[in-house]
């Protein structure tokens, strides 16, 4: 997935590679040094007056998992909440969050069910059942390795789940990376994303 960025300094626009784990950059006309992390959630701030972020589950890059009490249904849910520098490399952040919405019912049975995608005090955020999550990404940088017939079988529930995604919208994920990919505590597979990268395509170009 990739986001264009205005330089604050020089005003030069700058496209970046969204799945590149990076804190800050260096304009490559000015060298000035961009922060990208500014506008992070952080633990014990609340989204749309009710959801309440207890602790970290997992984190990105661009977007931290948090268990978060809806104070409303008093229930722990999963939130997801994007640094806001997504929102403000946006040119429309409304139709961002209304396509990813029309997609996410139909990102396949391993996608992360969302219940709720929305936008508040700039942060675009989605919500969904609770569940305890390690990314890939994670899991291998502290050393866990997975025998190979374990990982034909990962595989294999990743290419069903994108199958039946495919099927249903007649678009790919475009963006999966072991950082979106997630194990559960049960063991299975989940990713999430389906959507976001047609959809950024999409407004980008109409
Ligand atoms: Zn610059």
């Amino acid at each position: 997935m990739n986001f264009s960025l205005t330089c604050l300094n020089c005003s030069q626009k700058i496209d970046i590679d969204a799945a590149a784990s990076v804190e800050s950059l260096q304009c490559p006309h000015c060298h000035d040094t961009i922060k990208l992390r500014r506008g992070r959630m952080n633990i014990g701030e609340k989204i749309n007056g009710r959801y309440k972020s207890l602790y970290k589950v997992s984190d990105d890059g661009f977007s931290g998992y948090f268990a978060a009490l809806d104070e409303k249904s008093e229930k722990i849910k999963l939130l997801r909440v994007f640094d806001k520098t997504l929102t403000f490399s946006l040119q429309q952040p409304e139709a961002f969050i209304e396509t990813a919405e029309s997609f996410s019912p139909y990102g396949g049975k391993c996608q992360l069910p969302i219940y709720e995608t929305g936008i508040d005090n700039d942060f675009i955020y989605q919500l969904m059942p609770f569940a305890k999550i390690e990314s890939l990404e994670k899991l291998i940088e502290c050393g866990y390795i997975w025998e190979p017939i374990q990982a034909l079988d990962l595989i294999y529930e990743l290419l069903l789940s994108l199958d039946e995604a495919y099927i249903a919208t007649k678009s790919g994920h475009f963006s999966l990376t072991p950082r979106n990919i997630f194990i559960d505590d049960q063991g299975r597979l989940l990713y999430n994303d389906f959507g976001l990268a047609p959809t950024s395509y999409r407004i980008n170009v109409s």
